[in-house]
Formats: structure tokens, sequence, C-alpha cells
């Protein structure tokens, strides 16, 4: 059985924005320095228990991805379904944002849109603020 308070850990919103970015919640195992995305309340490593919790960078690198042409109702197809590497060692499943097909090795960033969740999140009250990869920017001081 999970505590109230280890249950409201896993239930907080599974990303943070700062200065417009988008960073996603993960967890870092101070034992053995595994994170985790989602967060989780055990390390699958060395068992330890009570991880810290960091912000991952804004954006990461796409390892792979598939095309999804089959899925539940709600969800529009085709869509594509990337692995993104992030710098603090950790591999996230997220959706793309976008049609157009994903470049493996292409640099992407976290923004906010509709489509399939997080897998392992709980969905936030009111609108639909759902995580996906998109291509880079690469914005600078002109773009607003
Ligand atoms: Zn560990």
């Amino acid at each position: 059985m999970v505590s109230t308070e280890a249950a409201t850990a896993v239930m907080k919103r599974p990303y943070e924005v700062e200065d417009g970015l988008v960073r996603l919640r993960a967890g870092r195992c101070p034992a053995c320095n595994a994170v985790y995305c989602p967060a989780r309340l055990v390390c699958d490593g060395c068992g330890h228990r009570g991880l810290e919790e960091i912000l991952l960078a804004p954006r990461g690198k796409i390892y792979t991805f598939t095309t999804v042409h089959q899925s539940t109702p709600e969800f529009q197809t085709p869509y594509h379904l990337c692995y993104v590497d992030f710098d603090e060692q950790v591999r996230v499943m997220l959706p793309a944002a976008g049609e157009e097909r994903p470049r493996i090795g292409e640099d992407v960033e976290i923004v906010l849109g509709t489509g399939p969740r997080l897998v392992g999140t709980e969905p936030e009250e009111g609108p639909h603020a759902l995580m996906v990869a998109g291509p880079a920017t690469g914005r600078d001081e002109d773009d607003v």
C-alpha cells in the first residue's frame, strides 16, 4: 500500500514551464544516480527508496521513433511516437507534436499540445495539457 504522501508525489503535474520552456519532472536515485521519467518511488537499479526530484533539460535528441497507424478512438492516426534521449542519461517515450516524420538524431524541444499522454502520468485538471516532442525551434531574441 502506498502512503498518501508518496501517492501525492506521483500524481504531481509531470512537467514545469520555466521561461516558456517545458521541462519534464523526473526522479534521480541519490544512491546510484539512475534517472527515471516519469519519476518513481523506488530505484529499479539498486532498490533505494526516496528518489530526488529533478527537471530534465527542455531539449533532447531523438533516439528512434515509430509511426502509430491504429490507436484508441480519441487519438487521430497516424502519429509518431519517439524515444528522446536527455542529457540527464534518461530516455523518454513521447509523441511527436506534428505530422512531419521525425529524424533520428534530431534535436527536439518539449512543447505542450494535444495528443497521447506521457505514459505513467496522471491527467491534469481542466483542458488537456499534454507533452509532445517537436523540432527544436532554435528561437532567438527576435522570435516572440
Ligand atoms: Zn539506485
